[in-house]
């Protein structure tokens, strides 16, 4: 594997870069994500049928670690980009990719993800939301928490119950649930940081219409295994240029605080080796993607090393600063907990590391 940019990868990378210069700093926000759309940064490796740009991963991932590198704000649609799109293009029929696709890019139409439940989060099979037939389609029941973006969502990818009488994993059925519809009552949670990105959903004798099924009914739990492989199998590469930014950022902290401490050098020196370990993890994972077209396990790899790390040097950080609020790294300390939560938490993802990754024996 050369790790290099190839020539046209470099002037790729180059555009970018330019790009970024000479539209940032910028308001995240629909009007933000419209713009990243239209100058060809979103949906690069998407169809062009449905709006995409047919581009090679590779330039997906450069596009990735240069925003995260240079703190742009995200596309503000990151559970469509992420999750609900990659599923829609695996599982659904051709008039839903075409339905919601291209509106997922734009930013025209938000998505979020209503997979976690007040007892159910790492376990998903253990969702008691009820999804029951009817004639024309679905009515469903129960309760949704930690999803993010549901305050301003139009739609919701949402795994609940179908059959309780099937045996685990065969009872699960995958919608997408319209947000605005009757029933749907969305109430914000907050944060560590004071912020409120995610919230609870209580859904009340929801009507979802049949062409809103993913998959066939019981199909839920393989559906939304598609949802969750892509949640960590592109992440990496954003991930390393957030965690390239913040390894800069602690270095000048640290040149400046405290130049003459043996120990902070040696901390910090130690974070900038994790640094380069992982960038060498997500070109792994970028060879493979590239090669079969499918997210490998490296993801989780990727997820667990970038979230671990952030704790820590947010915390020398805060070391550094003598506790002091400069107004960046508290907040940092702050979200960089949740890190370790979503998207599966560290528990889980050393279980698949050490399941699929290194073939030990399954935990349960
Ligand atoms: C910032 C943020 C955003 C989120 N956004 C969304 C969203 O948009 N949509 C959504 O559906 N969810 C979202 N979540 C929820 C997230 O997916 C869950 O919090 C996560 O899956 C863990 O579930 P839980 O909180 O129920 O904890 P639990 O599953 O109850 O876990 C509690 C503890 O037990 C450990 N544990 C559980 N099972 C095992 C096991 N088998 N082996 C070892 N240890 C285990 C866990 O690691 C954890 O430490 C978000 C969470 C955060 C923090």
């Amino acid at each position: 594997m050369d790790l290099r940019d190839s020539p046209d990868e470099a002037a790729f990378r180059a555009g970018v870069q330019d790009w970024l210069a000479a539209n940032l700093p910028a308001e995240p926000g629909k009007e933000w994500s419209r713009r990243l759309y239209d100058a060809g940064y979103v949906g690069l490796t998407w169809p062009t049928e449905y709006g995409g740009f047919g581009a090679p991963y590779s330039h997906q991932a450069i596009v990735l670690e240069e925003f995260a590198r240079a703190q742009a704000p995200n596309h503000m649609n990151v559970i469509a980009l992420g999750m609900a799109g990659p599923t829609i293009m695996a599982w659904g029929t051709e008039e839903q990719k075409q339905r919601y696709l291209a509106k997922m890019l734009t930013a025209e139409e938000i998505w979020c993800q209503g997979f976690s439940e007040p007892e159910a989060g790492s376990d998903l099979a253990a969702v008691r939301t009820r999804i029951e037939e009817t004639d024309d389609g679905f009515v469903v029941n129960g309760q949704k928490v930690w999803s993010s973006y549901a305050h301003l969502a139009d739609f919701c990818i949402l795994v609940g119950l179908g059959d309780p009488s099937a045996p685990r994993y065969k009872g699960l059925t995958y919608v997408i649930v319209d947000m605005k519809a009757p029933g749907v009552e969305v109430r914000p949670l907050r944060q560590l940081t004071g912020e409120s990105d995610f919230n609870e959903i209580f859904l009340t004798d929801v009507h979802v219409p049949r062409e809103n099924l993913l998959g066939g009914v019981g199909d839920g739990w393989s559906v939304a295994m598609t949802t969750l492989l892509h949640e960590r199998g592109t992440l990496g590469f954003a991930l390393g240029g957030a965690l390239d930014a913040q390894v800069h950022r602690l270095v000048a902290l640290a040149k400046e605080r405290a130049p003459g401490d043996p120990i902070v050098r040696d901390r910090v020196a130690e974070e900038w080796v994790e640094l380069q370990a992982l960038k060498l993890t997500n070109n792994r994972a970028l060879t493979s993607l590239m090669e079969t077209g499918i997210p490998g396990p490296e993801g989780s790899v990727s997820k667990l090393h970038y979230s671990e790390q952030n704790q820590r040097l947010t915390k020398l950080a805060m070391e550094i600063l003598e506790g002091e609020d400069d107004g960046y790294w508290r907040y940092q300390q702050l979200r960089s907990r949740g890190n370790t939560i979503e998207a599966g938490t560290s528990e889980i993802l050393r279980n698949i590391i050490a399941e699929r990754v290194l073939g030990l024996p399954r935990s349960r």
